[in-house]
C-alpha cells in the first residue's frame, strides 16, 4: 500500500507526466522515482530513498527551496519542463496530509525569474496558427508583459522564418505538425535553440478566440476581431497556453499590439546575421555588432528596447524624423543628456519586478525599487521641462512619476530592508502603531532579559550563568557543571548537557511568551501590511508599466545621442524619395576597431534611375565588402532614428534590405556553400521590390568560373533590369561583367582603388568611378606571405596565360535588355525563369530538389533548356 503522501504525489504526477515534478516537502522540493533518477544525474544531486509504503524505497532527490532557481535554470536550459507543486497550507496547522497543488509550470518561454534571464534581451514565446488564409503569429514576453501578434498571408509564407526569427523565441507552440513547417523549424531549433512544445488542439479554437482576447485585453484592435482570423487565433491560443502555464496569473499582460507588413523595414535573418546587427557572426556575441556600437543605455529596459529597434527599424519617415529630432536635441544639449543619463543609471528593471509582484515572488526590496525608479522618473521629468523636440516634450507631459505610489512605498518601508518578508523588520517606524507597539514590547522584553541575567548572577553568585535561546527549548538559564551546586530551588531543570544544565524559571517563561508571542505577531502583521502594499502596487500596475515604458524610450534616445556624439555622426535626411546619397560615409563598426581616423570615408549615390546599380570591382582586400555593408548599416541606422557615420546622408526609405555576403558553410543546417548561396539569391529575387536595397557580394563563387559568371551576370541583369530595378551594390571578381555598364541603363562601374608599387600593392580604400583594371591577385598573395618562389612562378604562369589566350569569352549582349525596344524581361527566357521561381515554394524544398531546380534554372538562363 502506498503511503498517503505518495498517493497524493502520484495523483499530481499523473496530470503532469511530461514535466519534472518539484514536490514541496518542508524546506525542500523533492523529486521521486524516474524524475529523481533523471534530475540527480542532470543536477549532480545525491540520489537517496524514501519510505513510500511499498517494500522498495522510492528513489528521491531534492533541492532546498531557497536555491531552487539555479536548478530550474539548469533544467530549463537543458530543455526540460518543470511543474512546481506547493504546499497550499501551513504544515504546522494542517490536520492530516498537507494539501498540495501545482501552482506554476516552467518552460523556456515562460520564465519570469530574473536570475535566469538575460536582462538586456527579451525572452519570447511564440504561437503559430496555420489555416487556409495563411499563418497567424503571436509573441509574448512573460517577464515583461509584452504581447503582440501579426499575420502572414498565404502567398507570403516565405517570410515565416524571418518573422519568427526576429523575435528569437525560446519556445514555440503551434497547431500544425512539425513537418509542415520543417525548414522554419530547422532554422529555429538549430540557430536559435527554440523548443517546440506540443499543445492540445483546443488552444486553437476559432469560435472562442474573440471571447478569450476580450476577457484578457481592455482593447482589442477592431481589425483582429473583425477580419484577421489568423492573428486572432494565434493570440488567443497563446493566451490559453500562458494562463495554463501560469495558473491564471497573467492579468498584467494587458496590452495587445497588432502589427502588419510594411510598418517595419524587412531584413531577413541571413542579412541580419551578415550585417551583424545584434550578434557577431563568429562568436555570436554582442561585441563587434551595431548594437554594441549604439548601446549606451543605462537601464535594462532601455537596452531591451534599443535591441528591438534594431530588430525592427521603421519605414515611416514621420516617425523616424520624430525620433531623430529627439536624438538631435539630446546630442546637442550635452548637459541635459548627462543629467538624464545620471538619473537613468538609477532606473531599475520595473517591468520584470512587476511580473514578480504579480507572481507574489517579490520582496520589500523589489517594491522599494519601484519607488526608487519613480524618484528618478520624477527627476527626469523635471529635466525634460525645458525640452523642445516633439518626442521629448510629449515625454515630459506623458511621464506619470507616480508620486502618490512612491510616497506610500517610502513611508511604509524602512531604509534597511531584509531579503525575506516573512521575518519582519521592514516596516518603517511610525507607519503603523501596532507594529511600533509590538516592537516596543519585544524590545523591552529583550532588555528585561539582560536585566534578569544580571540579577540571577547576583542572586546565585554564579558568575558565568547565562541566558540563551534555542528553537526547540526556547529561553533557558545555562549553568556549567562545576556550579550546579549553587543552583536555587526555584530553577526547573529542562535539559542536561555534558558541560552543564539548562533551567527555566516562571519569570523567564513569562518573558519568553511575551517575546515569542510578540515577535510572531509582529512578523504576521508586517507580512500582512506587505501583502496589502503588494496589492496596492498590483492595482496600479498599468501606471507603473507606462512609467517604465516612457523611461525606456528616453534611455534609448539618450543612448543614440551619446553614440552620435562620441562617434561623430550626423543627422540623416530621411524622406520617401528613392535616393541614397552619402558623403564621406564610414562603416560604424570597422571604424571603431582601428587607430583614430584610419578609416577612409567614401561616398555613395544610389537611386532608382541612372544610379541604381553599383558594380564594384577591385582586388581582394580592397574594401568592397566593407563598403557595401557600410551603406546598408547607414540605411538601417537612419531608419531606427539614429544619426549616421558620415558627413552628410540622405536616405530615401527602403522597404527591405537583402544581403548575400561572404561565403561560410552552414553545415549545421546541412547546406553546402554553393547551395546556400543560391538559395539566398533565390530568396532575394523572389522578394525584392524597387524600394529594396540589395547587396550581392561575389556571387557565383562557389562553382566553376563559367557557371559562376553566368549566374552572376543573369542575376545582375535581372536585378538592374526594368522589372526589378532595385538599388543594388554588386561586388564581383568577374571583371567581364563591367561591360554591363554600357548595356543596361542604371548600371555604373565602380572600383576600390589600389596602386601597384613595384611588386607590392597599396590599398587606397577609395571608391572611384570606373572598373578596376587589375585584380592584383599575385600581389595580394605576396602580401599574405606566400613564399617568394611560388609568387614568382605564379607570375610566369600568368604571363603564359595572358599570351596564350583563349580568355574567357566576353559576355554577349544581356539576356534581359531593359530598353523599351530591346528584349525585356517579358522575353521568353525571362518569363520562364520567373515563372519557375514563382512556382517554387522554398519552404518545402529539400536540398536535393533545390539543386535540381537550380540546374534547371541555369539551363533556362543560358538558353539551353529543351523543355521550353
Ligand atoms: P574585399 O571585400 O574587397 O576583399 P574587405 O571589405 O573585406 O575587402 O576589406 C579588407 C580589409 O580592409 C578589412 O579588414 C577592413 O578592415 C579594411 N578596410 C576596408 N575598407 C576600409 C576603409 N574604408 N578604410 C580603412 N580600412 C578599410
Ligand atoms: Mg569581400
Amino acid at each position: 500500500m502506498l503511503s498517503p503522501m505518495m498517493q497524493q504525489y502520484f495523483k499530481i504526477k499523473d496530470e503532469y507526466k511530461d514535466y519534472l515534478l518539484f514536490y514541496r516537502l518542508g524546506d525542500f522540493y523533492e523529486m521521486f522515482f524516474d524524475d529523481a533518477v533523471l534530475a540527480s544525474r542532470l543536477l549532480e544531486l545525491t540520489l537517496t530513498g524514501r519510505d513510500c509504503g511499498e517494500e522498495e524505497r522510492a528513489p528521491m532527490c531534492g533541492v532546498p527551496y531557497h536555491s531552487v532557481d539555479t536548478y530550474i535554470g539548469k533544467l530549463v536550459s537543458l530543455g526540460y519542463k518543470i511543474a512546481i507543486c506547493e504546499q497550499m497550507e501551513d504544515p504546522a496547522s494542517a490536520t492530516g496530509l498537507v494539501k498540495r497543488e501545482v501552482i506554476r509550470i516552467i518552460t523556456p518561454g515562460t520564465l519570469v525569474e530574473s536570475d535566469l534571464l538575460d536582462e538586456k534581451a527579451n525572452n519570447y514565446i511564440c504561437s503559430l496558427y496555420k489555416c487556409e488564409d495563411g499563418v497567424g503569429l503571436a509573441f509574448a514576453d512573460v517577464s515583461t508583459g509584452e504581447f503582440s501578434c501579426t499575420a502572414i498571408p498565404k502567398d507570403h509564407l516565405y517570410k515565416l522564418t524571418g518573422e519568427i526569427g526576429a523575435f528569437a523565441p525560446s519556445e514555440l507552440i503551434m497547431n500544425v505538425s512539425e513537418n509542415e513547417i520543417q525548414e522554419t523549424l530547422k532554422y529555429l531549433k538549430v540557430k536559435l535553440g527554440t523548443m517546440v512544445t506540443p499543445v492540445p488542439a483546443e488552444y486553437y479554437d476559432r469560435d472562442s478566440a474573440v471571447e478569450t482576447l476580450k476577457s484578457q485585453f481592455a482593447e482589442v484592435p477592431a481589425d483582429i476581431i473583425e477580419q484577421n482570423e489568423p492573428a486572432r487565433v494565434a493570440a488567443s491560443s497563446l493566451m490559453h497556453y500562458l494562463s495554463d502555464m501560469q495558473k491564471g496569473n497573467i492579468s498584467y499582460i494587458d496590452k495587445l499590439r497588432y502589427y502588419s507588413d510594411g510598418q517595419y523595414l524587412e531584413i531577413d535573418l541571413n542579412s541580419k546575421r551578415n550585417l551583424e546587427l545584434c550578434q557577431s557572426i563568429r562568436s555570436r556575441e554582442k561585441k563587434g555588432t551595431l548594437l554594441w556600437v549604439l548601446d549606451k543605455t543605462r537601464s535594462a529596459a532601455g537596452a531591451r528596447l534599443l535591441r528591438s529597434y534594431l530588430e525592427k527599424p521603421l519605414c515611416n519617415a514621420y516617425l523616424i524624423n520624430k525620433r531623430l529630432s529627439a536624438v538631435e536635441e539630446l546630442k546637442n544639449n550635452v548637459m541635459l543628456r548627462g543629467e538624464i543619463s545620471d538619473a537613468m543609471s538609477g532606473v531599475l528593471d520595473v517591468e520584470r519586478i512587476l511580473t514578480r509582484v504579480v507572481y507574489s515572488n517579490s520582496n520589500a526590496r523589489d517594491i522599494r525599487a519601484i519607488a526608487q525608479t519613480a524618484e528618478k522618473a520624477s527627476a527626469i521629468k523635471a529635466l525634460l521641462k525645458a525640452a523642445s523636440s516633439d518626442e521629448l516634450v510629449s515625454a515630459y507631459h506623458g511621464i506619470d512619476a507616480i508620486d502618490d505610489i512612491r510616497l506610500r512605498i517610502e513611508s511604509e518601508l524602512a531604509d534597511e530592508l531584509p531579503v525575506s518578508v516573512r521575518e519582519g523588520g521592514f516596516i518603517r517606524k511610525g507607519y503603523n502603531e501596532e507594529v511600533d507597539r509590538l516592537r516596543g514590547i519585544v524590545g523591552d522584553a529583550k532588555h528585561w532579559l539582560l536585566r534578569m541575567e544580571e540579577q540571577e548572577r547576583e542572586q546565585t553568585g554564579i558568575r558565568n550563568l547565562r541566558i540563551g535561546y534555542n528553537r526547540v527549548f526556547g529561553y533557558y538559564i545555562e549553568v556549567s557543571r562545576s556550579n550546579i551546586g549553587d543552583v536555587p530551588e526555584r530553577y526547573l531543570r529542562k535539559q542536561t548537557l555534558t558541560t552543564g544544565e539548562r533551567y527555566i524559571t516562571p519569570e523567564l517563561k513569562e518573558l519568553e511568551n511575551e517575546i515569542l508571542g510578540g515577535s510572531e505577531k509582529l512578523c504576521e502583521l508586517e507580512y500582512k501590511l506587505f501583502t496589502e502594499l503588494v496589492e496596492y502596487v498590483s492595482s496600479n500596475m498599468e501606471r507603473i508599466q507606462k512609467m517604465a515604458a516612457r523611461l525606456a524610450v528616453i534611455d534609448v534616445y539618450a543612448s543614440l545621442a551619446e553614440a552620435a556624439d562620441k562617434n561623430g555622426y550626423v543627422r540623416p535626411e530621411v524622406d520617401v524619395s528613392d535616393s541614397i546619397e552619402i558623403t564621406d560615409g564610414r562603416h560604424p563598426i570597422v571604424e571603431l576597431f582601428g587607430q583614430k581616423s584610419f578609416f577612409v570615408p567614401n561616398d555613395t549615390k544610389l537611386n532608382c534611375g541612372d544610379d541604381r546599380f553599383m558594380l564594384i570591382t577591385g582586388p581582394n582586400m580592397a574594401g568592397k565588402s566593407t563598403y557595401m555593408r557600410q551603406v546598408a548599416l547607414i540605411t538601417i541606422m537612419a531608419q531606427i532614428g539614429s544619426f549616421v557615420p558620415a558627413k552628410y546622408a540622405r536616405i530615401g526609405i527602403v522597404d527591405k534590405i537583402f544581403t548575400r555576403v561572404g561565403a561560410s558553410d552552414d553545415l549545421a543546417m546541412g547546406q553546402s556553400t554553393f547551395m546556400l548561396e543560391m538559395s539566398e539569391v533565390a530568396y532575394i529575387l523572389h522578394n525584392a521590390t524597387k524600394k529594396s536595397l540589395i547587396l550581392y557580394d561575389e556571387i557565383g563563387r562557389g562553382t566553376s568560373t563559367y557557371d559562376g559568371m553566368s549566374i552572376a551576370k543573369a542575376v545582375a541583369e535581372y536585378t538592374a533590369g526594368k522589372k526589378l530595378g532595385a538599388k543594388t551594390l554588386f561586388a564581383t571578381h568577374y571583371h567581364e561583367l563591367t561591360v554591363l555598364e554600357d548595356l543596361i541603363p542604371g548600371v555604373k562601374n565602380y572600383s576600390i582603388a589600389a596602386k601597384k608599387r613595384g611588386d607590392d600593392v597599396i590599398f587606397l580604400r577609395r571608391i572611384i568611378r570606373g572598373a578596376a583594371d587589375d585584380s592584383f591577385g599575385i600581389e595580394v598573395a605576396k602580401l599574405a606571405g606566400v613564399p617568394g618562389e611560388v609568387v614568382k612562378r605564379a607570375k610566369v604562369v600568368l604571363a603564359e596565360l595572358n599570351s596564350a589566350e583563349p580568355k574567357p569569352p566576353a559576355p554577349e549582349k544581356p539576356m534581359y535588355e531593359p530598353h523599351e525596344e530591346a528584349i525585356s524581361l517579358d522575353d521568353i527566357i525571362g518569363r520562364e525563369l520567373r515563372d519557375k521561381l514563382n512556382k517554387t515554394d522554398l519552404n518545402i524544398l529539400s536540398p536535393i530538389e533545390s539543386l535540381n531546380l537550380l540546374y534547371e534554372l541555369k539551363k533556362t538562363a543560358s538558353g539551353t533548356s529543351n523543355d521550353t
